[in-house]
């Protein structure tokens, strides 16, 4: 660091030498943690919007976010260094003040992701020590913690003795590996010939679609089954789409079940679906990337009954668990079926590898060789605070949707969507307009809009099938509380007072009767 007088301090940790010193460590520690905690304040005390951006309403605004990204482009690689301080400055300055704030607590758009500090603490560790627990050998201590986190995942989530998972970064790499172990099951359980399917509701994520093709699946070898009225794969015409296939020659071999959609919180039917895939021989596979955690509270348990039952579960930690993002798993009920799908033979550089049931080589059960250690994230949290911390949090979060959901109901001239009991924490939402044939899509863009103004919350539209546009309200930061519930109340009121005295046209229809769920496939 360069003080007032220009003179360089012993403790500054930038420059030639890639080695730090213990002074310059800790250096280095201190200020990047003012600077955190300084973050961490200020959203505590409203500095920061939930998000830098108003949507539509306000282009300057994004030109605003776009502009400070593209001042931020660097093209020549750093030749001097810099001081820390200046780059910590940039990091929480220009690169922050933009865009949406997902450590907000008003982050109510797509899922929030809570991200816990002592989660970040507990990375910053693992990545210090940096150890690998790729193989067991490497570090038999790591690998039995990050071991400890997928079993507690897997007792979480009802699995029983015999199943075992492997941490990824994200929800979508779980449901890819999914797919890939589904794909091997059955190349290896059933004689050759015909066309591999794979089944998905069509509200399942995207990330299925990309997962088949990642794994080698041709698009036409999706099918897309059409939901319910409330959102939940049709089981009907599920079945029928199997036996047409079958009797087409195709190999029925994966069905994708959604415990939470994220659109609507619906949940598939997954007692039926496992019964029916377990005496078809199909392998079950749960997205649960937004509901799974829910398990642990007992509406969740009552919602997602039967999801014990499938063959394997993709969760996200940074969704339900409010982990930082990069916490997720695929979960599988025979531990067998990922070394299966991608254990092969061993590299003549690598130590063997163990067949001992208590130790584990993960590069044997996943896609990766060398990764950070993974488990530390959950387990320094889950250790900490033990599980009932998690599940009060879950079941806060479900309750400020039902009061929200109430609350808004209320609201004149809105309508509160809600074609399935409300469990997992999404409200969905319209404005009604007053006259057949007004824009609703428009309406209720910029109902979301003008809400987002207020910088209070940050929502985002979604397009709900038989209602089009909709304002989508998703309860699940830990910070996320009464206050800030009925802010957004507040606020919904303002817009539409807003709205009103643009037009006087809108919210003042009775109450029309939801229109039948609207078929995709
Ligand atoms: C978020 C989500 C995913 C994708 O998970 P990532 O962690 O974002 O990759 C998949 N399925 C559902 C239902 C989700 O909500």
């Amino acid at each position: 660091m360069v003080d007032q007088l220009g003179t360089r301090s012993d403790d500054e940790p930038s420059g030639p030498d890639l080695n730090l010193s213990a002074a310059q460590s800790r250096r280095l520690i201190e200020l990047a943690s003012a600077h955190v905690l300084g973050f961490r304040e200020g959203l505590a005390s409203g500095v920061h919007p939930a998000s830098y951006v108003d949507d539509s309403l306000d282009p300057a605004a994004y030109e605003d976010g776009i502009r400070a990204a593209k001042e931020l482009r660097e093209d020549v690689v750093p030749t001097n260094g810099t001081s820390v301080e200046v780059l910590l400055g940039e990091i929480f300055g220009p690169a922050m003040a933009n865009g949406t704030m997902h450590p907000h607590p008003g982050f109510m758009a797509h899922v929030p992701s809570g991200g816990l500090f002592q989660s970040a603490v507990a990375d910053f560790v693992a990545r210090s020590v940096n150890r690998f627990a790729g193989v067991w050998i490497a570090a038999p201590g790591f690998q039995q913690i990050e071991r400890n986190v997928i079993r507690w995942f897997c007792s979480m989530l009802g699995y029983g003795e015999g199943s075992f998972g492997y941490l990824t970064t994200g929800g979508s790499i779980a449901n890819f590996m999914a797919v890939v172990c589904a794909r091997e099951h059955d190349e290896r359980a059933r004689p050759a010939g015909g066309e591999p399917v794979l089944y998905v509701s069509a509200e399942g994520h995207f990330s299925i679609t990309k997962a088949a093709r990642m794994a080698g699946f041709p698009a036409s070898a999706v099918r897309v089954i059409p939901t319910t009225p409330a959102y939940a794969m049709d089981t009907d015409a599920l079945i029928a789409h199997i036996e047409a296939d079958r009797a087409l020659g195709h190999r029925p071999t994966c069905v994708i079940a959604t415990a939470g959609t994220t659109n609507s919180g619906a949940v598939d039917n997954l007692p039926l679906l496992a019964e029916y895939c377990r005496a078809h021989d199909i392998w079950l596979h749960v997205d649960a990337c937004f509901g799974g955690f829910f398990h642990i509270t007992e509406r969740g348990r009552a919602a997602l009954a039967g999801i014990e039952n499938a063959d394997s579960i993709a969760v996200d930690g940074h969704k339900s668990l409010f982990l930082p993002h990069g916490n997720s798993a695929l979960l599988v009920r025979d531990q067998r079926r990922l070394g299966d799908a991608f254990r092969v033979s061993d590299a003549a550089y690598l130590p063997g590898l163990t067949t001992d049931d208590e130790l584990v080589d993960f590069c044997g059960l996943g896609p990766e060789l060398s990764r950070e250690v993974r488990g530390v994230t959950a387990w320094l949290p889950l250790k900490m605070h033990g599980i009932h911390a998690f599940e009060r949090a879950l079941d806060t979060a479900m309750d400020l949707a039902a009061d929200f959901s109430a609350r808004a109901a209320r609201l004149p001239g809105i309508e509160v969507i809600q074609p399935h009991p409300l469990v997992l924490p999404v409200v969905n939402f319209r404005l009604l307009p007053e006259h057949e044939g007004a824009d609703e899509a428009r309406l209720n863009a910029r109902l979301c809009a003008l809400i987002c103004s207020r910088k209070n919350a940050y929502l985002a539209t979604t397009q709900l099938p038989g209602y089009g546009v909709v304002v989508r309200v998703c309860i699940l930061h830990p910070r996320t509380d009464a206050a800030v519930v009925g802010q957004l109340l507040d606020d919904i009121t303002w817009a539409l007072n807003r709205l009103r005295a643009e037009s006087d046209t809108v919210g003042r229809s009775p109450r029309r009767a939801p229109r039948s769920g609207h078929r995709r496939c």
